[in-house]
């Protein structure tokens, strides 16, 4: 039997309890919604024993034929009388109950078809943007994510025919942004009238914001969080006003048995009758816990406080002010302790439960985070999210000042007889890290050898489209470069780069074109300029010999050699500089920047303009968010200023850097660039949660010419803006997606962002040959890949026209097929890599003995032997050469393994 539907129901139903007709004497108003939620009747589904509360009806089928329930798939007693009672509440017409708050939104999304395009807000609970992946990958409906708390980046992207659904969250969850629903909805229904506008409203309740009455269409709601109210179940709710969308809803149902189990109909509907109450007393101690916080100086999000962002929209559309809030501590390490020492407040996910939560949500969510990639979804690091319950607020307010003591937050002032706000964090840190640096005149920065290296990068999605301002995704790829500084007793300065070019060569330092440099204080930074006059000396300088067919080690050396006459100008050490890279140089894995890291980062400690700390990390200490507060300031600052230099050095060897090579190398990770000058923020983001993926890197060995590929796609571009145009948005999706899918990893699990990564790769792939910018060497390594029995997915990387194809190697891939396909890769002609991506950024060999491996029968940089071999005579210009020359010698294959084998290295 098809659903029950009520084909006349278009209007809204407000039959319960229906007051007396009015009297002249003393008209009746309508009842208040917190009588309604209480009052659960239907005057057209009569209990036959007049049972107060709604029958449990546990039954899959009923007798006879024609009536109205048959099977609980189409229909069920208790079902019904939730659903009416959750339309009565909502302004609505008709009410379907589901399993879940995301089988409501697969309900509602199976309303679209392929070509369909949506509109979206850029900040949604991470289940939606995953289920709206995959309707973009699987079902071809295109999907933009829009800052949607502005409705006018909204509007350009509303099409009159194709827009067909516009999906909005407000207050949004845990930022608590605002939308304007009401003029959202109009806006839509004026340019794209078939369009509906689908409202999630958990974070609300009905009891707080019907956006029906505002011109939505749909509304949803994750029942598992107030509407039920004690995290005792899943549930999801649709609620609509149009007869045409609610015959579709029903049939989807009816086709795909999701509906709500009656035991769970009748547990959500006693959870309903407490809703106002509960709802009520949370809101009221939200407020006070809101201004509590407030009142100490915390940066609150909450639209109950007087400058919170969108607060008279939000006053205008809702009823209240809700129950979640979350506030910034300035530090995340403050706020970790902040979270732990609370007692009553539950540390969990979710919300809208009677008892109080608190959490962390981009430490929570994301427990493996790299520390290199922090600040994700655009969400503060040290936000605090806190879901407040119905238990009494004194008590609340107690439990929540004791952890705020407890952590250092908050401290007893003699004078003003209070608790104050202790100066943000960054103060004491940077105390502490004037403490603990190996730094002033005792410092042993110039006589040390220092053994550094960093990684390369990948570009995983995006690439091309950058230039033309969309958002690019790029990766740390573990081929790595590493730079040994080896101090010399002589007065020269000498270098090798084994890797490029084979370059060596040996300075005079006193010879060196000091004059032409302008003078930096030992704290001061270089200017955003290069100082062409000093490059213009070295090269007729130091660099003169050097014949012009060698141009990548004159590069290098030229970097090498600004850097060196920048940071030494008060030290002038004589040092060694080896490099060497395990990645290919020039085939677009960013092998520069990685090689700028190195040198900075050598010249940089060799200075003393950056320290590492002067008691050891304890061995263990693989998290650095668990190190002590000054070390991880310390960590922060050493990064920043090897990133600026690397930066500097990125200018001298391709003039105009994006500066995304140099930040993946020192920090690791994943991060979005945009470029600027695209009317969107410019500029680099961290992906946070992104944890280590096996990539294989092929690399074609064709060699290509960057600049002329992106001139060509430039031209196409003015040929065809509307062809380029949509490719373009297409890749911007992409990258959007990715982002998405990867901050959004450690919730949804592994599975199901490989899955993801693997239609987006082969989906990026295909537009970038639409660009004409990939290769026949590419396209066979594509299809080497993809053929079983490997079934792989790849797409060229970096500029395209030759260099390398990245292709993604599942968890389960097995090791005798990756024998094989290395195999069939290298009979093609190909070199290939295999790698992981998103691991650490620049490293530094530590130097303390408690770090040193014991069982390497290595010498540790700085470890001087006894000389037994003539270039380690005791008049050999070097003092650790033994190591020296091991670094110089061992082979690219054994080099990782060795360097690694040493002892501890400390990552940003
Ligand atoms: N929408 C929002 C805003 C949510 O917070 C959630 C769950 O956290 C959902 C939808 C999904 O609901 P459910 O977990 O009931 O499937």
């Amino acid at each position: 039997m098809a659903p029950t539907i009520d084909t006349k129901a278009t209007a809204v139903h407000h039959d319960l309890p229906t007051p007396d007709p009015e009297t002249p004497i003393r008209p009746r108003q309508p009842y208040k919604l917190s009588t309604l939620c209480v009052a659960v009747e239907n005057p057209s589904m009569k209990d036959q024993y007049g049972s107060s509360s709604v029958p449990i009806y546990q039954s899959a089928t009923f007798k006879g034929v024609g009536n109205e329930y048959d099977y609980s798939r189409s229909g069920n007693p208790t079902r019904s009388h939730l659903e009416h009672h959750i339309a009565k509440i909502s302004s609505a017409a008709r009410a379907f109950a589901v399993s879940s708050g995301m089988a409501a939104l697969d309900v509602i999304l199976r309303l679209l078809r392929p070509g369909d395009e949506i509109i979206a807000g850029d900040d949604l609970y991470g289940g939606t943007n995953r289920l709206l992946t995959f309707i973009r990958t699987h079902v071809g409906v295109t999907v933009h994510h829009v800052d949607t708390t502005n409705p006018n980046a909204v509007i350009p992207f509303i099409h009159p025919t194709k827009t067909a659904m516009v999906l909005l969250e407000s207050p949004t969850n845990p930022l608590l942004k605002i939308a304007d629903l009401a003029l959202i909805s109009k806006e839509v229904k004026e340019r794209a009238p078939n369009a509906i506008v689908v409202v999630d409203n958990t974070m609300m309740s009905p009891y707080l914001q019907r956006p029906l009455e505002h011109g939505a269409d749909i509304v949803y709601d994750s029942a598992t969080k107030y509407l039920s109210g004690h995290h005792d179940l899943m549930a999801g709710m649709i609620t609509c006003n149009r007869d045409d969308l609610a015959k579709q809803i029903a049939f989807t149902i009816n086709s795909v048995g999701n509906a709500l189990t009656p035991i769970d109909c009748f547990l959500l509907l006693r959870g309903v009758k407490t809703m106002a109450v509960r709802m009520d007393r949370q809101q009221s101690t939200s407020q006070l816990v809101a201004t509590y916080l407030y009142s100490l100086g915390f940066k609150v999000h909450y639209p109950g406080l007087p400058d919170h962002p969108g607060r008279e929209i939000h006053q205008r559309i809702s009823d209240g002010n809700g129950a979640v809030l979350s506030f910034e501590t300035g530090d995340k390490e403050l706020s970790e302790k902040i979270v732990g020492s609370t007692r009553l407040w539950g540390i969990s996910v979710s919300f809208g439960c009677v008892n109080s939560l608190i959490s962390m949500p981009c430490v929570m969510s994301h427990a493996s985070i790299d520390p290199a990639t922090r600040a994700a979804r655009g969400l503060p690091e040290d936000l605090i999210r806190l879901c407040v319950g119905i238990e009494d607020s004194s008590d609340l307010l107690d439990d929540l000042e004791h952890a705020l003591i407890d952590a250092g937050a908050i401290a007893l002032s003699a004078q003003q007889n209070k608790y104050i706000r202790v100066p943000p964090a960054h103060a004491v840190l940077n105390k502490a890290v004037e403490q603990l640096a190996i730094g002033g005149s005792n410092s042993k920065g110039v006589d040390q050898e220092w053994f550094v290296s960093a990684p390369g990068k990948v570009i995983l999605f995006g690439e091309h489209a950058v230039v033309h301002g969309v958002t690019a995704i790029a990766a740390s790829v573990d081929l790595r470069c590493y730079g040994l500084a080896t101090p010399r007793n002589d007065g020269k300065l000498s270098a090798r780069f084994n890797d490029i070019d084979n370059f060596q060569a040996e300075w005079d330092i006193e010879s060196l074109p000091w004059d032409a440099s302008a003078p930096l204080g030992q704290t001061e930074r270089h200017p955003e300029d290069l100082d062409l006059q000093l490059i213009e000396a070295i090269q007729a300088g130091p660099l003169k010999e050097l014949g012009s067919d060698k141009s990548q080690a004159r590069n290098a050396a030229l970097a090498f050699l600004y850097l060196y006459i920048k940071l030494m100008n008060t030290h002038r050490a004589s040092v060694h500089f080896a490099v060497r890279a395990t990645l290919p140089v020039g085939a677009g894995l960013g092998s520069s920047a990685s090689f700028s890291t190195c040198a900075a980062t050598a010249l940089l400690l060799l200075s003393q303009r950056i320290t590492i700390p002067s008691i050891p990390p304890p061995i263990s200490a693989d998290h650095p968010h668990l190190s002590h507060h000054g070390r991880h300031a310390l960590e922060r600052h050493n990064a920043e200023e090897a990133n600026r230099w690397a930066f500097t050095a990125e200018k001298i060897l391709h003039g105009n850097p994006s500066g995304v090579d140099n930040s993946v190398a020192v920090f690791g990770g994943a991060l979005t660039y945009n470029r600027p000058g695209f009317g969107k923020t410019s500029g680099m983001e961290s992906i946070q949660g992104f944890g280590s993926l096996r990539f294989l890197l092929t690399n074609s060995k064709v060699p290509r010419d960057t600049k002329k590929l992106v001139a060509g796609v430039g031209l196409m571009k003015l040929e065809q803006p509307e062809v380029v145009g949509s490719i373009l948005e297409a890749i911007e999706n992409i990258s959007a997606q990715a982002k998405r899918s990867l901050a959004d990893s450690s919730e949804f699990g592994r599975d199901s962002l490989l899955r993801d990564l693997s239609a987006m790769i082969i989906e990026n792939h295909k537009h970038l040959v639409s660009l004409g910018v990939s290769h026949p060497s590419l396209e066979m390594i594509k299809e080497t890949t993809a053929a079983p029995p490997y079934n792989l997915s790849t797409k060229l990387t970096g500029a395209g026209g030759g260099g390398c194809a990245v292709t993604l190697i599942p968890d389960d891939f097995s090791e005798a097929l990756m024998k094989d396909l290395l195999s069939e890769l290298v009979e093609c002609g190909f070199d290939p890599y295999l790698t992981s991506v998103g691991g650490s950024g620049m490293g530094i060999l530590s130097p303390y003995p408690e770090h040193s491996n014991t069982s390497s029968k290595v010498l540790l940089p700085g470890q001087v032997t006894p000389p037994e071999t003539p270039d380690e005579a005791a008049d050999s210009p070097y003092a650790g050469a033994s190591f020296r020359s091991l670094f110089e010698t061992k082979s690219l294959s054994e080099l990782t393994v060795w360097a690694h084998s040493l002892g501890k290295w400390l990552y940003v």
